[in-house]
Order: C-alpha cells, then structure tokens, then sequence
C-alpha cells in the first residue's frame, strides 16, 4: 500500500515529531520573516507622507518669490523628516525646474513629464521613484500651485534611505535569528519527545521480555495519569486476563488428565482378563490385543500430560538426593533391554566410572534419561546401535546418548525439545509417539538447573545431551 503520509513510515515517531515541530515553526517564522519588512516599510513611508503633507501645506505661493525664501520655507517645513535627504521644487507648465532645494536632485525636474501634465490638470501625486544620476530613491508628493498660464507643480521629496536601512538591518536580523530559532526548536523537540517517549520504550522492552512463563509479571506504571499511565494499565489488565486463562488451562488439562487414568486402568485391566480367557475367537483377540495397545499408549499420552500440566503449575516437587548419573544410565539401559533387543539395537553405556555425581529427584532423572533412550532405540531400530556415554567436565555432569538412526533435519533441531513437535508424524504414530516425550525430559532437566541439547546429521544418526551442574 502506497505511503499517505509526507514521511517515511520507519521514521521513529521522535524524529517525526521534531520534524513536524521544525516545519511549522519554519512556517510560521517564514510568514514572519515576510510580513514584518513590509509592515515596517510601510510605516515609515505612512511617516513620511504625512510630514510631506504638511510640509507641501506650509510652502505657500508666498515663500516663492525668491530663491531664498522658497529654501528657507522648504528647510523649514521638511526638517521634521529625520535622517535621509529631502528635496523640494516648483516645475513651470513647460517643464522647467523654477526653484529648487535641498538634495542635489532637486536641479532637475523630479517627475516625467506625463506626470507633471497630470498634476497641471489638478491631480495630486503621491508615488516612490528613482531620480537623478545616482538613481536614489525617493518618496515624492506633488501638487498643483496656482491657476492659468502661471501654475506651477510643487514636489516635495523625502529620500527613502533610511527606510531601505531599516528594513535592511531587520531582514539580516530576521535572518540570523530564524535559523537559530530552528535549530533550538529541532533541539529541544527532539529531547522533549525522546523523554515523553522513554516510558513508552521501557514499557515496550519489559512487555517484550513477558513469555508465557513469565505472565505473573507486569510493566512498570507510572506514577502519572496521562496517556503512558493509561497504557501501562491496560497492558497489565490484559496479562492479568491472559494470566487467568493459561491457569485455567492448564488446571483443566492437569483435572482431565487425572480423570482419565482412572477409567484407562480400568479398560487395561478388565482387557488383559478377557485376553485370558480360553474360549476368545481369533479375531476377537487380535481386536483386544490392538485395542491394549491403544490403551497403553492413550495411557503414556495422559501421563505425559499431567507430568507436563503439574510442571506448568510449579507442582512438579523435587525429591533430591545425590545421584551417580552413571548409576541412573546403566539402570534405564538394563530396563530396556527387552525393547532393544526386540528391536535388534545394542544399547552401550560407558563413563559409569567418572563419578558423575548430581544433585537431583532420582525418580524424575530416571524418567528424563529413559525418554532419550527409548526414542533413541526406537527411532534407531535393527542394524543400528545406541550408545549411552556418561561425562564430566568444566564443572557439569551429564550424559550423551549417541544413536545411528535417520537423524533429525536441522530446521527442527532448535524446536525438537518443544511440545507436540514430531519429524515425522506417521512414523512416530506408528512406534507410539506423542511428541511429549523430549519436552518432559526438558522441563525435568532445567527444574534441576540443568540443559538439554541435540545434535545430529541426518541421515547418519543424533545425539541428545543433558548437563546439570556437579556437585
Ligand atoms: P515421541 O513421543 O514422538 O517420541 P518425543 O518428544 O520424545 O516424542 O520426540 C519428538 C520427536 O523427535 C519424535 O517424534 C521424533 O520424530 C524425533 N526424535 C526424537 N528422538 C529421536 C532420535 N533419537 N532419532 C531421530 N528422531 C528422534
């Protein structure tokens, strides 16, 4: 979908909102920036109309008898005006400049003739124009004087220097401010968003770090009511919701499957006495001898799930002792010597001499360590080998089961120890499998400050490691 917003979408929502501080403080300053040189020309040229007006009003035709008078009225009349030259003349109906003061400019006539005709008919002239040689601008009033043949314009002028200076120094000022004033905006927005915003990542990171072993935590709120406040509590209340539910969950799932064993011993034995009696059909007893096996393995499948539900509950208790892993690895061994060797797999076990000793509930070890062996001679079966080494170093003791069977693919190696994973689901159905089994023996092994880890090479066999701390 095309982007409809003036920015890139991975821009952080910071630089995004200093961005937007930036560009509308430059707008406005911009506005600013035009409109104040204007405002200030034309006030000062408002200034200088007005004085021009009243000088125009003081020069009467009296004063323009001689040279000498005129100057001397214009002088006077036009010394309101501070700073900048000012001019004043009389052009005669043909064009001439008849008296003249002040600025040089005055020596020439101030208007083009066009407009000398203009105020000769009686129009008053109010304009700015470049005159004399020096093209200086000025702001020039001009008026008719007198009637008939006689008449004369009067132009009084006012140099616009000065103002072209104000408005000058304030354009420079407005141009070294303006950017400052940016820049300090760019600064500040960037540091006020970033300190409203760091709640907003701490809640972020803490809520990120909450998996579903840790729902009985919650993300820092803080002490203010504002929108972070408001986030921060509704992030709490939907843990709590969802705290709630997997509890749920897994109370219901640990009650069913403890419901279910009842009735499953019932149906393994009251199976196993029908098998026993004499006069059963064949076919009859191939329905009974299937149907037991169903039951044993319905039966592993509710066990591996109420060992995993009270593990979920922290329900999972530890009787620990010390225990010789060596000890635990050649009785799990001899214990499935009957599955090996109908399978027609050796099972080796060597290390028992290193003193493997470990701190643990020797019946839950027994299970974790069985687990590997079973899927290893399982999964292995006839013509392959299963080999149990027992270890001890950099202060961990363990044990390796090592097997020649199909192996593991390596995109599954990561997730082979969580719960329903299984490489091939018709094979493992076939030998029994739930997909319960590693996931047992891992949650067993890290209760007890151990870990767990798999290796293989497809195709050419797998090894599962677990490692506990010495004692
Ligand atoms: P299952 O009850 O299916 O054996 P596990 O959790 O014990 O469940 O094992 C998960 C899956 O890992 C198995 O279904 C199997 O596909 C694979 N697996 C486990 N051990 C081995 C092994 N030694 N060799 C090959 N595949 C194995």
């Amino acid at each position: 979908m095309p982007s409809r917003l003036p920015y890139p979408r991975s821009l952080p929502i910071r630089a995004r909102l200093t961005a937007w501080y930036v560009g509308l403080l430059a707008t406005i300053l911009t506005a600013v920036g035009v409109f104040l040189p204007l405002r200030l020309s034309r006030d000062l040229v408002a200034g200088i109309d007005r004085t021009l007006d009243a000088g125009a009003a003081q020069i009467s035709p009296a004063n323009q008898e001689t040279e000498v008078g005129f100057q001397d009225a214009s002088d006077a009349s036009l010394a309101g005006l501070t700073g900048g030259e000012t001019a004043a003349q009389t052009i005669s109906v043909t064009g001439t400049v008849v008296l003249h003061s002040g600025d040089p400019a005055s020596q020439s006539a101030m208007l083009p003739p066009a407009s000398v005709a203009r105020v000769l008919a009686g129009a008053h002239l109010r304009t700015s124009l470049r005159v004399g040689t020096d093209h200086e601008a000025f702001r020039v009033l001009a008026l008719p004087l007198g009637a008939g043949p006689g008449r004369q314009v009067l132009v009084v002028a006012s140099s616009l220097d000065e103002v072209d200076q104000s408005v000058h120094r304030l354009r420079v000022l407005l141009l070294a401010v303006v950017p400052a004033a940016l820049l300090a905006a760019a600064g500040g927005g960037w540091w006020l968003a970033r300190k409203a915003l760091r709640p907003v990542a701490e809640i972020t990171r803490q809520a990120g770090a909450i998996g579903v072993e840790q729902l009985h935590e919650r993300v820092p709120a803080p002490s203010t009511t504002d929108e972070v406040a408001g986030l921060a509590t509704t992030i709490n209340a939907m843990l709590e919701r969802i705290e709630h539910g997997v509890r749920e969950k897994r109370r219901f799932l640990a009650d069913a499957s403890h419901e279910l064993r009842t009735p499953l011993a019932v149906m393994r034995s009251e199976i196993e006495v029908s098998l026993r009696s004499d006069d059963l059909e064949p076919a009859a007893r191939d329905v009974l001898v299937s149907n037991a096996e169903e039951v044993e393995r319905m039966s592993r499948i509710v066990d591996d799930l109420l060992t995993l539900a009270r593990i979920d509950e922290g329900r999972l208790e530890l009787a620990r002792s010390r225990v010789d892993l060596g000890a635990v690895a050649a009785d799990v061994a001899a214990s499935l010597r009957p599955l090996a060797e109908a399978q027609g797999v050796p099972v080796t076990v060597s290390g028992g001499e290193v003193g493997a000793q470990v701190d643990a509930d020797p019946e839950h070890l027994r299970r974790a360590v069985r687990n590997l062996v079973e899927n290893a001679v399982k999964y292995t079966g006839g013509g392959g080998k299963v080999g149990v080494e027992v270890w001890r170093r950099n202060g961990e003791a363990g044990l390796t089961v090592t097997d020649t069977g199909p192996g593991i693919p390596e995109a599954l190696l990561e997730r082979i120890f969580d719960r329903f994973v299984r490489v091939d689901t018709a094979r493992s159905r076939s030998t029994g499998g739930s997909g319960l089994g590693l996931s047992i023996t891992r949650e067993i092994v890290e209760a007890h400050g151990g870990r767990v880890w798999a290796e293989s090479t497809p195709g050419e066999g797998s090894a599962f490691s677990m490692g506990f701390p010495l004692v």
